[in-house]
């Protein structure tokens, strides 16, 4: 209902401020979660505080690593019809104009809680993917990791489970399941982004479940700003300098326009 949702507009002071910070900003960096590709027709799988996948209507386990282990069938039956949904979805504005704040020099990584590989398609340079990507998969036998694009999308065509070319062992998307350790070095880069920026621009999540609230406590922790656009509220809001409950596809575009016409300005001031 396009009424529930506050137009940005009712948020232009809060859209000048988060504006602000990003332009005062040394080293920003921005974490998404499944709100910002909802714009792109990718549902919101994930139950807040249990991580990722748990509701998998009909078969509870194949969200689960286990679940998996002991009945791929199963889950790719489940995943096939995600993972269409995926390949068929275009990045949205929300996804683009993250990519611009990186272009123009704003923010230094996204860090994300989604695996649909959205932010690289609109342009982000530097992504670091939390919860692993659909871009590669792996065999559960051998450990052989291949590019999994063109694995899935034969997959989606004959719904055949991918099997290893070398021992023909079952392949797993490199999408962390629930119970699935979280990727060390993806989370050890992420973490010294964390360490390193002085403002965090979180969109499109509320900020609980999996690595979302150990980050955001991280980055408060270490005196960083916070500023946050999500539909709804979070338990972080009390702490941020900013929020925004508004739709990230929305906000977002404003504030890279809000940026442009600031540094418009500042040329016109030195000339
Ligand atoms: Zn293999």
């Amino acid at each position: 209902m396009e009424t529930l949702i506050p137009k940005p507009k009712d948020y232009a002071p809060e859209i000048d401020q988060a504006a602000n910070l990003l332009a005062q900003s040394r080293f920003a960096v921005a974490f998404t979660g499944a709100g910002l590709s909802t714009r792109s027709g990718i549902p919101d799988f994930r139950s807040p505080g249990t991580g990722l996948w748990t509701r998998v209507d009909g078969i509870p386990e194949s969200g689960t690593i286990q679940g998996f282990g002991k009945n791929p069938q199963a889950f790719y039956t489940w995943f096939r019809t995600f993972t269409r949904t995926i390949l068929e979805a275009h990045p949205n504005a929300a996804h683009i104009a993250l990519s611009l704040l990186e272009a123009m020099g704003y923010i230094r990584a996204v860090i994300t809680q989604n695996a649909d590989m959205l932010h690289q398609r609109a342009g982000s340079q530097h992504v670091l993917e939390v919860h692993g990507s659909l871009a590669e998969a792996t065999c559960i036998q051998c450990y052989t990791t291949v590019d999994a694009r063109q694995l899935l999308a034969h997959f989606v065509e004959d719904g055949q489970v991918p099997r290893c070319e070398h021992c023909g062992g079952v392949m797993k998307p490199n999408v962390i399941l629930t119970n699935e350790q979280l990727p060390a070095r993806v989370m050890l880069a992420a973490k010294q982004a964390v360490r390193e920026c002085d403002l965090i621009l979180t969109a499109g999540t509320s900020l609980t479940g999996g690595p979302a609230t150990g980050l955001a406590e991280f980055a408060l922790d270490q005196g960083a700003e916070l500023v946050i656009v999500n539909l709804t509220p979070t338990i972080f809001d009390s702490a941020a300098q900013v929020v925004i409950n508004a739709d990230v596809s929305e906000v977002l575009p404003a504030i890279v326009e809000t940026l442009r016409y600031l540094s418009m300005n500042k040329e016109k001031s030195h000339e």
